[in-house]
């Protein structure tokens, strides 16, 4: 019998590309790793290839972890079997200390209680037997 279509499912497991392998690997082994650019520091996330700034080269570096909600909204309508049961659950935007701004989930938290500039921190949810995602609970 197959399961039943409203039974929930786990988050989408992400899809490695070659540039964004390293970062779905630590995050599996439970790290968050930013890159950093070798010529001038600047940290970036999303993976590329170069430094967005000035094309320098990048290396992988260990995030802290912390952050702070810089957006955030709350959604309260997803038809989607991995997040329907999820609703209503916090879409946010977090500079992370190192720079980069990342589009996460907010746990833990009431979504009426979120605020733009509180201090969060980064878990991992598995998702597969071979993947994890980052989310974010309050610091
Ligand atoms: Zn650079």
């Amino acid at each position: 019998m197959s399961p039943s279509k409203s039974e929930p499912k786990p988050r989408p497991a992400p899809i490695p590309d070659a540039e964004t392998e390293p970062y779905w690997q630590a995050v599996n082994e439970g790290r968050l790793i930013v890159q950093r650019c070798t010529v001038c520091g600047n940290s970036q996330l999303y993976p590329r290839w170069r430094c967005l700034r000035c094309r320098g080269e990048v290396e992988w570096v260990d995030a802290s972890g912390g952050g702070t909600v810089y957006s955030f909204t709350v959604i309260r309508q997803n038809f989607s079997r991995s997040f329907r049961h999820l609703i209503p659950y916090v879409v946010a935007l977090v500079d992370l200390d190192e720079g980069p701004r990342l589009m996460t989930n907010l746990v833990g938290v009431d979504p009426d209680a979120v605020e733009i500039g509180m201090r969060v921190r980064v878990k991992f949810e598995r998702v597969s037997e071979e993947a994890s995602v980052p989310l974010f609970e309050p610091a």
